[in-house]
């Protein structure tokens, strides 16, 4: 396996690179304080091209790989975990499960529209109940004519006030039925379909998470995803995909917490000499850029799997359990390496260390991870 980057994956990165250094961190302080979601930004990545990496370019989006995708959200992620959040969500979640199943209507009507970001996308499977255990979801969408009427409130939504379309996995069978389940298109104009409590976060501040509420939702039946009951199948596929996003988006808060304590570390002085030159904290930097290239070697064999089409579970799992464990682990390293500065807003290992902790939680625990692993090597 070779996962060097190619020319045109280098040329991403810097072009990426720029954009967030340009639009991304003279403010990102100001939107982590304040909460503020700031949806402008998100035209602007439309612009670039960053908001469909993996839409192909006859609907209009960026056409690229899963290896190009990890680069655009290490890079935004290394300077804001938040907007890799979100870009994230937007690219792999609603996107890609209207990408992924979506009818040939539904992607002419959606896609150059999420890849252009004339539309915000949000993507709606978990409940307040029911998190982990999705197949227990109490939202439920029964059929009246040719519509669909969706009742229930699916909580952490990411742009669950901003999006403009929101694909929602709903109940339509039995409990506990895996195919009991059925994906539906909403628009943010039905009125049956209302945004509810944002939450205040302790990281990822700047990215939008609300809950989001159906109340006698009518969807018309042209806007089923996938044939009816294949709800469930669909999701577990999209999160197969969006594990990788969300390695991506740990590997950049990572890299993004070790490269500032590895300049710190070279400049900082106690006792006559530059705290590197003492083992204990060479010794963490060592560990962090060991860590985060072992994640960055998963992450990529997740994609290089994803790109052939072939099964990538268990790698896309791995991938992101890896990622996630030792981006919490380097940004916890890197407030250490800081000392008290590290402990103020002044310095950015604050942030970080903040930030880091939802890719643990987020898109499958750690916990589910291991689940979903030692299911696969044990089959
Ligand atoms: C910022 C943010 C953004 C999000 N965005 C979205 C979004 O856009 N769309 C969406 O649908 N969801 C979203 N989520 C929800 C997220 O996917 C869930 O929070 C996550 O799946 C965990 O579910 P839960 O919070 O209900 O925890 P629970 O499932 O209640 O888990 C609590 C604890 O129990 C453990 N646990 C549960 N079951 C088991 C088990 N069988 N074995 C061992 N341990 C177990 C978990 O690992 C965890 O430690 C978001 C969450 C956050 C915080």
């Amino acid at each position: 396996m070779n996962f060097d980057s190619t020319e045109n994956q280098d040329m991403i990165s810097a072009m990426v690179r720029d954009f967030a250094e340009k639009h991304i961190r003279p403010s990102l302080m100001e939107w982590d304080e304040s909460q503020e979601f700031p949806i402008d930004l998100f035209k602007k990545m439309g612009e670039i091209g960053i908001m469909g990496v993996l839409v192909p370019e006859q609907y209009g989006g960026a056409g690229f790989g899963y290896h190009e995708y990890i680069k655009v959200i290490t890079e935004i992620a290394k300077v804001c975990g938040s907007i890799g959040l979100s870009l994230a969500a937007h690219n792999s979640l609603c996107t890609g499960h209207i990408l992924t199943f979506g009818n040939e209507e539904q992607k002419q009507i959606y896609l150059p529209k999420l890849a252009s970001a004339e539309f915000l996308g949000a993507w709606a499977l978990t409940e307040p109940n029911t998190g982990s255990d999705a197949m227990r979801m109490k939202c439920t969408a029964k059929k009246d004519g040719d519509h669909w009427v969706i009742n229930g409130t699916k909580c952490w939504i990411t742009h669950g006030i901003s999006s403009d379309v929101v694909v929602v996995i709903a109940r339509t069978g039995d409990l506990l039925d895996s195919h009991g389940m059925t994906s539906f298109i909403v628009d943010r104009n039905n009125p049956g379909l209302k945004a509810g409590k944002k939450e205040d976060k302790l990281g990822m501040r700047a990215s939008e998470t609300a809950e989001v509420i159906f109340e006698n939702c009518r969807v018309h039946e042209s806007m089923v995803m996938g044939g009816v009951g294949n709800g469930f199948q669909q999701a577990m596929k999209v999160l197969d995909g969006g594990r990788i996003s969300i390695a991506a988006l740990s590997l950049g808060i990572a890299k993004g917490a070790y490269e500032a304590s590895k300049k710190y570390a070279q400049e900082r002085e106690q006792f006559g000499q530059a705290i590197a030159n003492f083992q204990a904290i060479s010794f963490k930097l060592a560990d962090m850029a060991t860590e985060i290239e072992g994640a960055e070697l998963l992450t990529h064999q997740a994609a290089d799997l994803k790109n052939k089409n072939l099964p990538m579970t268990k790698e896309s799992a791995m991938a992101k359990y890896m990622a996630s464990e030792v981006c919490v682990k380097v940004a916890n390293d890197a407030v250490q390496i800081f000392g008290g500065y590290g402990y103020t807003k002044e310095f950015p290992v604050e942030k970080y260390y903040r930030d880091a902790k939802l890719c643990t939680i987020g898109e499958g625990t750690s916990e589910i991870q291991k689940l979903v692993i030692s299911r696969e090597i044990l089959n």
